[in-house]
Parts: structure tokens; C-alpha cells; sequence
């Protein structure tokens, strides 16, 4: 065996065998490549909120003293002002690096090599991600053709003994904005295995299940400040769990996992949440515009959503010739290559003048048709 063998064969096997992850242009090689000035750009691509942080966050973080100095591991302050702002006893808390590390933290808790996972497609990504790097194993329970829960599949699927461990949904879902109801949560809760309700969104749409967790033994909920708080490139997220739960992450958690920065920015957002709750309604009231127009256009059939993006099927054209012709005068859409998402895109909610730059774009290519 050569060195070079030897040595790859060091690579854990499932981590050998995984797909190369696409990576994402960053904005400003973007902006170069399309000869667009950044400012330019109307970026609908990442639900990221269009009005940005509140004015506050700006102020804590010129403000901010201890940067040199270490954070606190248990994130006292800003779990007790998540305490306050969702009305679950921080006890019940743990804040993360984004949702994202939460996720991660979650399957790496329950998650034994060969374990399965129950994921629900079209839906985030995360899920399959760290159940693979985790070496788990992902069984998809489709969603139907409106993006609904296909509930008997995931029964049937956590009760066919093959040590499934965790279920994962997101209400509203990304990437289509539909809810889950009360009574097929219910239903689901009563299921063998782990729930994790995914709320990024919920801001956008109301109904929070976060208090679920106080009657429910098996279920976490995970919220983040990436979408309605506008701190995405921060990344600070929060689970709610279970005691039982919790003490156990506790173990295993990076200790320094939420940094200065963006404790500073999560509580000078918790501190001035009427005025991002101001920028939530605009969003709403956009979402709403964005789907009346987007019904006028004969080659788009939008699905009615209750977060900040709208994703549409595409009927008669490309989709993803629809998303590179828009990229082109500087409008950014997301297109999915994947099975039951190739012939739809999904556009987050933007201020009402990048919808109007974006419908102006629309008609010009529809009657290029
Ligand atoms: C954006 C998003 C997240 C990511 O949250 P972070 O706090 O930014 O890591 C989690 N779940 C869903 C469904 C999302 O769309």
C-alpha cells in the first residue's frame, strides 16, 4: 500500500464517502463576477431580513468591553432574557452557534453509528447533513404533493424497529412556509423517538409550540435570530428542551459555543423587540403582495407561506434557467436540484422595492417567452 493509501484510509470511512459540499459564493465574489455593485444586488436567496439588525445592536457592539475576555458558557444573560421574550424558564434553555449547532449537538447525542433519522422532503438540510456526519442513517418520509406531512409514513416508519432515534420537523417548513397542525404534532409526540420542531420562522407566522416542551418529555424545539432578528451572520440560535435533555448537552457542548459578539447582539435584540417586531410586520405584509403578483405571472404557481419567502412552482420554463436568467440582472433566487424541488424556486421576502425591481424583471422575461 502506498503512503498516500495508507494515509486516506485514515479518513473516517462515512466522512470518505460523502458528496463535497457546494459551496456557496460569497456575496462580494458575486457582486465582481456579475460586474453589479453589492448594493445592487437584490439578494432573495437566504430568507435573510431585508432591514437588517436593529439600530441597538450597532450601539452594543461599539459599546461592548470584554471582547479579550472569554464568554460565558452558560450564556446567563441572554438565556435569561430568552427566558423573558419566549416565557419558558431558562432552565430550559441552552443557546447555540445558530440553530445550526443545536442541530448538531441533538444528533450527536442520540445518533449511534448505524442509528436512522426520520427527515421529512422537501425541508432544510441540516438534518440529513449532521445525521450523516454523525454517521447515522437518514429515512426520508416524503411530504406530499402540497408539502403536508406525510404522517402514516413516518409512524410506519418509527415503528418498524430500526432504532430510530430522532424525527425532525420545521414549521413553518422551509422551503415552502406550511405549518404543521396542533393535532398531527400531537400525534407525532406520541411516537418512540425524539421530536425536533424546527421554529426559525415561527416570528413570521405565530403558533410557537416552545411551550410543548414543558409537557412533552421527547420533544425540543429550536428557534434562531438569524431570520426575524436579522443576525444571521452572527449566528445565534436557542433550543428549548427538556430538563432531562439539557443535562445532558450540557456535557457536550463546546464551552465558548455562543461568542461575545453575538451574545452582545442578541440582547440588545431581545432589549428592542417592538422594533423589530415593526420590521416582522413589514416583512408579513410583503410576503402577501410578493404572492398576489407572483400569481399574475402565468409561468408561476406560488404556494401560500407563513415565513419570509415564498417558493413557486415554475410551469412551462426552466426553473433553473428562470433563477439564471434573473442572477443575471443582479436578482438572486433560490433553485433546488433535488427530487420534488426541480421545477420550483423559492423567493425570500424582500422590501417592497426589490419586489418591484424583481417583478419588473419577471415581466421582461415573460415576454421574452
Ligand atoms: C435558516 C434556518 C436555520 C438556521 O438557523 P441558524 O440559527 O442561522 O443556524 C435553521 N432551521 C431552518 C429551517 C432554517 O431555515
Amino acid at each position: 500500500m502506498s503512503p498516500k493509501t495508507l494515509y486516506h484510509n485514515l479518513v473516517r470511512s462515512n466522512i470518505a464517502d460523502m458528496a463535497p459540499y457546494t459551496p456557496i459564493v460569497p456575496f462580494d465574489v458575486l457582486s465582481k463576477r456579475l460586474g453589479i455593485p453589492a448594493e445592487d444586488i437584490v439578494k432573495l436567496d437566504a430568507n435573510e431580513n431585508p432591514y437588517g439588525p436593529s439600530p441597538s445592536v450597532y450601539r452594543a457592539l461599539a459599546n461592548e468591553k470584554d471582547y479579550h475576555i472569554y464568554p460565558d458558557p452558560d450564556s446567563t444573560a441572554l438565556r435569561q432574557a430568552l427566558s423573558q421574550y419566549t416565557g419558558i424558564d431558562a432552565t430550559h434553555i441552552i443557546a447555540g452557534q445558530g440553530a445550526d449547532e443545536l442541530i448538531d449537538l441533538i444528533v450527536r447525542l442520540f445518533v449511534t453509528p448505524g442509528d436512522t433519522v426520520i427527515n421529512c422532503p422537501p425541508t432544510f438540510g441540516m438534518y440529513r447533513f449532521d445525521t450523516e456526519l454523525n454517521g447515522g442513517k437518514v429515512i426520508d418520509a416524503e411530504r406530499k404533493a402540497d408539502f403536508s406531512l406525510d404522517t402514516e409514513s413516518i409512524v410506519e416508519i418509527a415503528t418498524s424497529g430500526k432504532n430510530t432515534k430522532i424525527l425532525f420537523i420545521t414549521s413553518p417548513n422551509n422551503p415552502d412556509g406550511s405549518v404543521l397542525s396542533d393535532a398531527h404534532l400531537r400525534e407525532l409526540l406520541q411516537l418512540p423517538l425524539i421530536v425536533v420542531l424546527d421554529e426559525a420562522y415561527i416570528e413570521f407566522s405565530g403558533g410557537s409550540r416552545a411551550d410543548w416542551v414543558l409537557e412533552h418529555e421527547n420533544l425540543v424545539v429550536l428557534r434562531t435570530f438569524s431570520k426575524w432578528a436579522g443576525l444571521a451572520g452572527l449566528r445565534v440560535g436557542y433550543g428549548i428542551f427538556p430538563h432531562w435533555i439539557i443535562s445532558h448537552l450540557l456535557k457536550i457542548k463546546q464551552p465558548y459555543n455562543v461568542n461575545v459578539a453575538g451574545s452582545a447582539a442578541a440582547l440588545a435584540s431581545l432589549a428592542d423587540v417592538r422594533q423589530l417586531r415593526v420590521n416582522i410586520r413589514k416583512i408579513v405584509a410583503e410576503r402577501e403582495h410578493l404572492y398576489s403578483a407572483l400569481r399574475n405571472f402565468d409561468f408561476l404557481e406560488p404556494y401560500p407561506s407563513e415565513a419570509n419567502f415564498i417558493l413557486s412552482r415554475v410551469v412551462g420554463r426552466d426553473a433553473a434557467g428562470l433563477k439564471a436568467a434573473l442572477a443575471k440582472s443582479g436578482i438572486l433566487i433560490r433553485y433546488f436540484n433535488t427530487p420534488g424541488l426541480q421545477d420550483h424556486v423559492r423567493i425570500s421576502v424582500g422590501k417592497p422595492a426589490q419586489t418591484s425591481v424583481l417583478l419588473s424583471a419577471l415581466e421582461i422575461i415573460s415576454e421574452q417567452a
